[in-house]
Protein backbone atom coordinates (compact mmCIF):
# COMPACT_ATOMS: atom_id res chain seq x y z
CA UNK A 1 0.00 0.00 0.00
CA UNK A 2 0.72 4.09 -0.03
CA UNK A 3 3.81 4.99 -1.91
CA UNK A 4 5.91 2.81 -3.63
CA UNK A 5 9.28 4.98 -3.77
CA UNK A 6 10.48 4.99 0.14
CA UNK A 7 12.86 7.78 -1.07
CA UNK A 8 9.55 10.46 -1.38
CA UNK A 9 8.00 9.56 2.17
CA UNK A 10 11.49 10.30 3.85
CA UNK A 11 12.15 13.08 2.30
CA UNK A 12 8.50 15.05 2.71
CA UNK A 13 7.25 13.26 5.99
CA UNK A 14 9.16 15.62 8.33
CA UNK A 15 7.33 18.99 6.54
CA UNK A 16 4.74 20.29 8.51
CA UNK A 17 2.52 23.00 8.13
CA UNK A 18 3.33 26.45 9.74
CA UNK A 19 1.72 27.16 13.40
CA UNK A 20 -0.59 30.44 11.58
CA UNK A 21 -1.67 27.27 8.76
CA UNK A 22 -2.95 24.92 11.62
CA UNK A 23 -4.46 27.91 13.46
CA UNK A 24 -6.28 28.76 10.28
CA UNK A 25 -7.37 24.82 10.22
CA UNK A 26 -8.41 24.78 13.78
CA UNK A 27 -10.41 27.93 13.36
CA UNK A 28 -12.36 26.57 10.20
CA UNK A 29 -12.79 23.31 9.57
CA UNK A 30 -13.23 24.17 5.48
CA UNK A 31 -9.47 25.73 5.17
CA UNK A 32 -8.54 22.29 6.79
CA UNK A 33 -10.47 20.14 3.91
CA UNK A 34 -9.10 22.58 1.82
CA UNK A 35 -5.26 21.37 2.67
CA UNK A 36 -6.80 17.63 3.08
CA UNK A 37 -7.24 17.72 -0.76
CA UNK A 38 -4.27 18.43 -1.82
CA UNK A 39 -3.04 14.94 -0.22
CA UNK A 40 -3.81 11.81 -1.97
CA UNK A 41 -5.66 9.82 0.19
CA UNK A 42 -3.98 6.47 -0.47
CA UNK A 43 -0.83 7.71 0.04
CA UNK A 44 -1.48 9.13 4.28
CA UNK A 45 -1.29 6.45 6.79
CA UNK A 46 -3.93 4.45 7.51
CA UNK A 47 -5.67 6.07 4.32
CA UNK A 48 -5.63 9.28 6.01
CA UNK A 49 -8.19 8.39 8.76
CA UNK A 50 -6.02 9.53 11.91
CA UNK A 51 -5.10 13.10 11.64
CA UNK A 52 -3.60 15.03 14.40
CA UNK A 53 -5.16 18.65 13.71
CA UNK A 54 -2.59 20.16 15.68
CA UNK A 55 0.48 18.64 14.36
CA UNK A 56 -0.42 18.83 11.29
CA UNK A 57 0.16 14.76 11.24
CA UNK A 58 -0.98 11.43 10.46
CA UNK A 59 -0.85 8.39 12.33
CA UNK A 60 -0.69 4.64 11.15
CA UNK A 61 -3.65 3.92 13.56
CA UNK A 62 -5.33 5.03 15.96
CA UNK A 63 -3.46 3.88 18.96
CA UNK A 64 -1.24 6.02 17.68
CA UNK A 65 -2.68 8.96 17.92
CA UNK A 66 -4.12 8.29 20.94
CA UNK A 67 -0.76 7.90 22.38
CA UNK A 68 0.92 10.96 19.94
CA UNK A 69 -2.18 13.18 21.72
CA UNK A 70 -0.66 12.03 25.36
CA UNK A 71 2.56 12.76 24.31
CA UNK A 72 5.19 15.79 25.00
CA UNK A 73 5.54 16.79 21.49
CA UNK A 74 1.84 17.23 21.12
CA UNK A 75 1.19 19.24 24.51
CA UNK A 76 4.08 21.45 23.09
CA UNK A 77 2.58 22.04 20.21
CA UNK A 78 -1.22 22.98 22.06
CA UNK A 79 0.87 25.08 23.71
CA UNK A 80 2.42 27.03 20.98
CA UNK A 81 -1.21 27.03 19.33
CA UNK A 82 -2.90 28.77 22.19
CA UNK A 83 -0.30 31.55 22.47
CA UNK A 84 -1.32 34.81 20.90
CA UNK A 85 1.50 35.64 18.00
CA UNK A 86 3.93 38.70 18.86
CA UNK A 87 1.70 42.31 16.44
CA UNK A 88 3.09 45.35 16.15
CA UNK A 89 0.98 46.86 19.00
CA UNK A 90 2.56 45.01 21.44
CA UNK A 91 5.89 45.07 20.40
CA UNK A 92 5.30 48.73 20.48
CA UNK A 93 4.43 48.87 24.19
CA UNK A 94 7.11 46.97 25.31
CA UNK A 95 9.25 50.38 24.12
CA UNK A 96 6.89 52.63 25.70
CA UNK A 97 4.53 53.89 22.43
CA UNK A 98 1.04 53.83 22.30
CA UNK A 99 -1.76 54.49 19.43
CA UNK A 100 -1.99 58.27 19.09
CA UNK A 101 -5.83 58.97 18.00
CA UNK A 102 -6.37 62.42 19.71
CA UNK A 103 -7.16 61.02 23.77
CA UNK A 104 -3.77 62.43 24.88
CA UNK A 105 -1.05 59.83 26.57
CA UNK A 106 -2.52 56.80 28.41
CA UNK A 107 -1.60 58.46 32.01
CA UNK A 108 -2.45 61.66 33.45
CA UNK A 109 1.04 63.17 35.38
CA UNK A 110 1.88 64.23 32.54
CA UNK A 111 -0.68 67.06 33.12
CA UNK A 112 0.85 67.46 36.65
CA UNK A 113 4.39 68.06 35.22
CA UNK A 114 2.87 70.94 33.10
CA UNK A 115 0.76 72.38 35.71
CA UNK A 116 4.12 72.88 37.81
CA UNK A 117 6.58 74.16 35.22
CA UNK A 118 4.25 76.74 34.28
ZN1 LIG B 1 -0.55 16.32 17.90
Amino acid sequence: MGVKNKRTLTKTRRKLRDLDQIKADILSPKHLTQYKDTKAVEDLPALGRNYCVECAKWFESETNLVAHRRGKVHKRRVKQLKEEPYTQKVSDAAVGLWTDNGRGKPDTESHADIDMAT
